[in-house]
């Protein structure tokens, strides 16, 4: 597994300050939840680890490499960001078949992943016509295709139903136990208690805890 670690992580877009000197690792073996209110800046401080925005202070490495300004490959970190990004006209299967051409993942992963999130009916289908919930699935699918030690989902519980919830949750159990470093956002307190391993809140885009589940609920 591949340990990400923050260290002083600052982010600034003009006189507003998303992100504020944060530290913090995430361990391999365990789910992390990375849980604050909206606007809190958990997009941002992801989209630093995954090298799609650069610091403007501090500094982030997963697995002691640093990201800036190219993306982490497929195969290092796997990421759900922004799952309604995906363009609209293409089926799921061929959104998935071009990122794996392009990052040199053998095409049969692509229908591999579908099967995974449970969107192998739906292949080939448009994806806009898909439910947040099937965008989300997409996503996740994407996010596993490079069979990466490193995954994080940001906000992975929105749009689904009760039944994408708990899939969802026995999926990110399933990927911590074989090992990999899983990340995950939410604004919810309540759906990060249930499934992860470890919390760390943030507000404001500053650092407000971090510690395991337990010593969090026995001291809330
Ligand atoms: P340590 O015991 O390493 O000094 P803590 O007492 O803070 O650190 O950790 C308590 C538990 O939480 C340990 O099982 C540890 O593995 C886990 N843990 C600590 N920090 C993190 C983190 N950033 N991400 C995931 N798990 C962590
Ligand atoms: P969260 O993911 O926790 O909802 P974000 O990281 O999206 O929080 O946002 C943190 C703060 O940074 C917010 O105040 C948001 O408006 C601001 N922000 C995020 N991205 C940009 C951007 N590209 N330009 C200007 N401000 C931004």
């Amino acid at each position: 597994g591949q340990k990400i670690e923050a260290r002083h992580l600052t982010k600034r877009y003009g006189a507003t300050t998303a992100v504020h000197d944060l530290s913090f690792d995430v361990r391999p073996g365990l789910v992390t939840g990375f849980i604050g209110p909206n606007g809190a800046g958990k997009t941002t401080t992801m989209r630093m680890i995954l090298g799609l925005d650069r610091p403007s202070g501090g500094d982030v490495t997963v697995g002691g490499r640093r990201y800036r300004d190219l993306p982490a490959p497929m195969r290092e970190v796997g990421a759900l960001i922004d799952a309604k990004a995906i363009h609209p006209g293409r089926s799921a299967y061929h959104h998935l078949l071009s990122l794996a051409q392009s990052n040199g993942i053998p095409a049969a992963r692509a229908t591999e992943v579908l099967g995974l999130v449970g969107l192998d009916a739906v292949g080939g289908r448009r994806v806009g016509g898909f439910s947040l919930g099937m965008c989300q699935r997409l996503g996740i699918a994407a996010a596993l295709l490079g069979d990466p030690p490193v995954l994080m989902f940001d906000e992975p519980v929105n749009g689904l139903d009760p039944e994408g919830i708990v899939w969802i949750r026995q999926l990110m159990r399933e990927l911590a136990a074989e090992g990999r470093t899983v990340f995950v956002s939410s604004h919810l307190m309540s759906e990060m208690a249930l499934t992860a391993d470890h919390l760390i809140v943030i507000g404001q885009g500053r650092l407000l805890r971090d510690e395991g589940v337990t010593e969090f609920v026995e001291s809330s």
